[in-house]
């Protein structure tokens, strides 16, 4: 939306002349939406993108029209309508798209925001506002503005559901952006009362649509290393933490009285064997779901391999590591897994070591695989303590290749 600007804009060491801004303005929407564009085809997913570029575009090309129009290319009547439409049109179609990429999921609703741009259409049909520049630039302005901060409310919005930095600052360029549409407003109405010239502002709004730009890219970039980095550490047949993830938590060096627990379900093959391996699958899940439905977030536990599941309870957390164990194989011992109308006993059996001062954490895993071999001698469906003096005469327990310590010998 164009006014009678000052034909350049003075920094304290440069000067732009308008008609460099104004193409700077236009050049910002078309790479934003070319940007946009080869993400959205790049990755072979829409994800909102498709329609920010849209967007973009849009208003680049009702920003050539403005231009064109000005300079009496086309009848006022049709320009001015014609941008003003596409400009609320464009804005309506960034809602909808931002919000399908900051949640993720297409939400069939957004599109009733269509609406909005036909109403104001029709508004300016029916009045003809759009004939008078300064109605015009206002109602766009403040449109525009309420636009950006619905826009940053969105970028933050979701932040509970899926935490990406790159949230933060795309909110702050929204923001921004809005403000400096408050201000392009404040300058129009009273010129003679606002510190700022229009022209001063174009800048900066060029800057912040680069920002957006910019952010909404790498917001796609950190949520796809996010996707990966959830792959890389999730078991893909129980949906909770894989060997990988849980090695990284544990440190060399155990702290006094931290405790580790290996947990293996007892006769599993069994399962398998006689009702198959289906069968054994579903085992899995439900004793997975049940055991990591019942520990706290900050308690490490993950699936290590076939049926046998590792956790790790830091002293700090002050809980009987002990009781736990004991609560976990309960519940298990509880579980109504039904196959073919039968239900599948399944029992679990846990070895448990705490930390002594100065043992490597390499020591500790091997001390919990020992107490897991005796749970298993003892009888199965039981939580059993290291006991160092018995550990002296059970064989010599072997490292899988991947597995520093742990591999229990039942
Ligand atoms: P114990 O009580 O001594 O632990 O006996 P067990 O039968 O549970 O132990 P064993 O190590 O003999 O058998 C484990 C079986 O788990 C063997 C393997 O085929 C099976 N298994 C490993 N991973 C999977 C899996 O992802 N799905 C299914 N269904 N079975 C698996
Ligand atoms: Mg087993
Ligand atoms: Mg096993």
């Amino acid at each position: 939306m164009r006014m009678a600007y000052r034909t350049a804009i003075a920094w304290d060491d440069f000067l732009l002349e308008l008609a460099t801004v104004l193409l700077l303005h236009k050049s910002s929407l078309l790479i934003g939406g070319a940007c946009f564009l080869y993400v959205r085809f790049q990755s072979g997913k829409s994800e909102g993108l498709g329609l920010m570029a849209m967007s973009f575009i849009l208003l680049a090309i009702g920003s050539t029209i403005a231009g064109q129009g000005e300079r009496q290319a086309f009848p006022l009547y049709a320009w001015t309508l014609s941008t003003f439409s596409l400009g609320q049109l464009a804005y309506s179609l960034f809602w909808i798209g931002l919000r399908r990429l900051s949640s993720g999921t297409p939400r069939r609703r957004d599109w009733l925001v269509l609406v909005y741009p036909a109403v104001l259409s029709a508004v300016a049909v029916l009045t003809d506002f759009h004939l008078v520049n300064l109605y015009r630039a206002v109602v766009f302005q403040s449109s525009a503005g309420l636009f950006m901060l619905a826009y940053a409310h969105t970028a933050i919005h979701d932040c509970r559901k899926e935490r990406l930095p790159a949230r933060y600052p795309l909110a702050a360029s929204f923001g921004i952006s809005a403000l400096l549409h408050a201000l392009v407003i404040v300058s129009l109405i009273a010129p003679e009362r606002s510190p700022f010239d229009i022209a001063d502002i174009f800048f900066p709004m060029i800057l912040s649509q680069f920002a957006v730009a910019l952010f909404a890219l790498i917001f796609v970039k950190e949520r796809a290393e996010a996707r990966l980095t959830a792959l890389l550490q999730t078991d893909p047949l129980t949906q909770i933490r894989n060997r990988h993830w849980f090695f990284q938590q544990l440190r060399p060096a155990p702290s006094i009285g931290d405790a580790f627990v290996i947990i293996d379900i007892d006769h599993f093959k069994r399962v398998n064997d006689t009702l198959g391996h289906a069968a054994g699958d579903e085992v899995l899940v439900r004793v997975a779901a049940e055991m990591s439905g019942r520990l706290q977030k900050q308690d490490a536990f993950a699936r290590l391999g076939g049926e046998e599941f590792g956790l790790y309870l830091p002293a700090r957390h002050g809980r009987s590591a002990q009781a736990v164990a004991e609560a976990l194989r309960d519940a298990v011992q509880s579980l109504e897994i039904n196959h073919a109308d039968a239900r599948i006993p399944v029992t679990i059996s846990a070895g448990l070591a705490t930390a002594t001062p100065g043992q490597p954490m390499k020591d500790l895993m091997r001390a919990a695989d020992m107490a897991l071999y005796q749970a298993k001698r003892h009888g199965r469906n039981r939580v059993e303590q290291f006991d160092p003096d018995q550990a002296m005469t059970l064989p010599t327990v072997t490292d899988p290749p991947s597995f520093p310590a742990v591999g229990h010998a039942a």
